[in-house]
């Protein structure tokens, strides 16, 4: 047996502002690298006018201040990064029952907008909340509890950012070339999933697609989710600790739609991604990360942004199934920026 006395405390260490710092920028300057290999998307047209070379990063540690690089307060649209609030709001108000009862808790191992699976089994619920088809048969639980308002003050408040509004010309670009989601929300009607009036469902879906946010945003709200649902500074409760379980595992499972599982070992930070190029992450008990890249990957996820949380789980030991024994080898196939683990966080 291997000698580590250490391991939970080491994985907790704190977050060293400063020398973070430099480390962090060194791991941006070599995901923008990624930057020319990805592409906005355009099957929302509003996107497509996007500048792609943008990056940026918060990192929101429990103990200790924020450390925000590059294009961390630029606006943009939180498309799928809305469905973790969905989920949120929907356990709290319905309840882990209901919510199941409508859609599963399996990754799909399709494309976040795929409709195939959802016709070729007996169970007629989607696969999981994080994808389009279990995001609309939620928004269907939703609907009859509350309102858009409702939703857009809930999203300022658990995202410590009233500056967040919804943004017409994405919300209308959007209705216009959705013709995917309107299949799905009408076949999930006819399974008997989606009970609500289906225009509406789709409407209030796209307008929390549409919410203006920042990568700072995301950090505050990944911070609540690292602290089991409660605000750090004002000891607010926004959700159970169940809650906060159930939507941090669903996020390491299934938030990467189908790069999943290899965003899980190659980063291993429960992370929820969004067209509009933003990523959420969860570094549990330690900080909320939130990244902003609007080139994307074939997935649809920041292809800049998953280089940089790779670096960034490497060098600040944020991987949850960090173990101090690991092999060095492996670190240096892992991260260029070996030669700074040793200065980084105390380790
Ligand atoms: N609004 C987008 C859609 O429904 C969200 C997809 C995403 O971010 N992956 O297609």
């Amino acid at each position: 047996m291997p000698n580590t006395p250490n391991t939970i405390e080491r994985q907790y260490q704190l977050i060293d502002t400063e020398k973070s710092k430099e480390i962090i920028q060194r791991a941006m300057d070599l995901a923008r690298e990624e930057i020319p290999k990805g592409h906005v998307a355009t099957y929302i047209p509003e996107l497509g006018r996007v500048d792609p070379h943008q990056l940026g990063i918060c990192i929101y540690p429990l103990t200790g201040e924020k450390i925000c690089l590059g294009d961390y307060n630029v606006r943009f649209t939180m498309q799928s990064v809305s469905k973790v609030i969905m989920l949120i709001v929907a356990l709290e108000i319905c309840g882990r029952k209901k919510v199941f009862e409508k859609v599963g808790a399996e990754p799909s191992g399709e494309a976040f907008d795929s409709l195939v699976e959802l016709d070729m089994n007996n169970d007629s619920r989607p696969y999981n909340p994080l994808i389009n088809s279990g995001a609309l048969a939620v928004c269907g639980l939703l609907l009859p509890e509350v309102s858009f308002q409702d939703m857009l003050r809930f999203s300022r408040e658990i995202c410590s950012d009233p500056g967040i509004t919804l943004n017409e010309a994405v919300f209308d670009s959007e209705m216009k070339t959705c013709s995917r989601n309107r299949s799905i929300a009408y076949l999930l009607e006819s399974k008997g999933i989606i009970t609500t009036d289906v225009e509406d469902t789709l409407r209030f879906y796209t307008k929390m697609c549409s919410l203006n946010i920042t990568a700072e945003s995301l950090a505050n709200l990944g911070k609540k989710l690292a602290n089991d649902g409660v605000c750090m500074k004002t000891g607010k409760r926004f959700m159970s600790s169940r809650t906060a379980r159930i939507v941090k595992t669903l996020m390491l499972t299934c938030g990467m739609y189908d790069g999943s599982g290899t965003f899980a070992i190659m980063v291993g930070i429960p992370t929820k991604s969004g067209v509009g190029g933003g990523l959420l992450s969860v570094s549990d008990k330690r900080a909320g990360i939130g990244v902003f890249g609007p080139a994307l990957d074939a997935q649809g996820n920041s292809i800049a942004g998953c280089k940089l949380l790779r670096e960034i789980s490497n060098v600040l030991r944020l991987n949850l199934f960090y173990d101090p024994e690991w092999n060095k080898e492996d670190e240096e196939e892992d991260s260029v920026a070996v030669d700074m683990i040793e200065a980084s966080v105390g380790i």
